[in-house]
């Protein structure tokens, strides 16, 4: 059986303030309170794991063991099929400019064209097909935890179209869609992303909604 969350407080493992606002609009409603890691000063700890659910999990234990509190920590990115599911947990990696392409920073052009060339290298049949994953995982201070997927699943499209949303919303669309992500109004995505398929599995785990 699915441990609770019960009611109380849960420190979600972000330092960005977005995610967190999100999250706690989300689980606030249930009666729990949510702190951030930043707030609390906690590290943040290096993403190694070569899977979202391994690196979500780092990010929630991490949390939990620093602070004592049961923690939630989310981990997303793109994978491509045709590319062996890259860039995978490298997918906010491949927007990072080197320091010789000038400033430091994301380039999501960049990224999104980086993964254009890879697909056209393989020829213009090639297998557009992608996914969006979220993955978010649950970490009690006693070392148990849970976790639950969300998925996303379309095509992407070159060149970028639109100019709503974040990183490779402009190339992806989603089954059954002609528009792309970044193309569709925010609470549009927002009812079929990644992101809320995996926190309809948590609400639905966690408190039966
Ligand atoms: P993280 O989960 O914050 O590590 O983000 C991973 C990366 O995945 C982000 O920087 C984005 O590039 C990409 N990503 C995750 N979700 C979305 C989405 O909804 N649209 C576009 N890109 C996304």
């Amino acid at each position: 059986m699915t441990r609770s969350l019960g009611s109380g407080s849960l420190v979600i493992a972000t330092h960005n303030a977005g995610k967190l606002k999100e999250i706690s609009a989300l689980l606030e409603p249930h009666g729990l309170k949510c702190i951030s890691a930043g707030s609390l000063g906690l590290p943040e700890p290096a993403e190694t794991g070569t899977t979202f659910v391994e690196n979500a999990l780092i990010k929630a234990r991490a949390a939990a063991e620093a602070s004592g509190i049961v923690a939630l920590a989310d981990d997303s990115g793109l994978s491509v099929d045709a590319l062996d599911a890259r860039p995978g947990v490298y997918t906010a990696d491949w927007a990072e400019r080197q320091w010789f392409e000038g400033e430091p920073g994301r380039d999501w052009y960049m990224a999104m064209g980086k993964v254009e060339g890879m697909l056209q290298e393989l020829g213009p049949d090639i297998d557009r097909s992608a996914a969006f994953h979220c993955v978010l995982a649950i970490a009690w201070p006693d070392g148990e935890h849970a976790v639950y997927e969300g998925k996303c699943a379309g095509s992407l499209t070159w060149p970028p179209r639109g100019e709503m949303g974040f990183g490779y919303d402009p190339v992806f669309v989603p089954t059954g869609a002609t528009h792309t992500f970044a193309e569709i109004e925010p609470a549009a995505k927002h009812a079929i992303s990644h992101r809320a398929d995996a926190f309809a599995k948590l609400v639905a785990a966690q408190f039966g909604a």
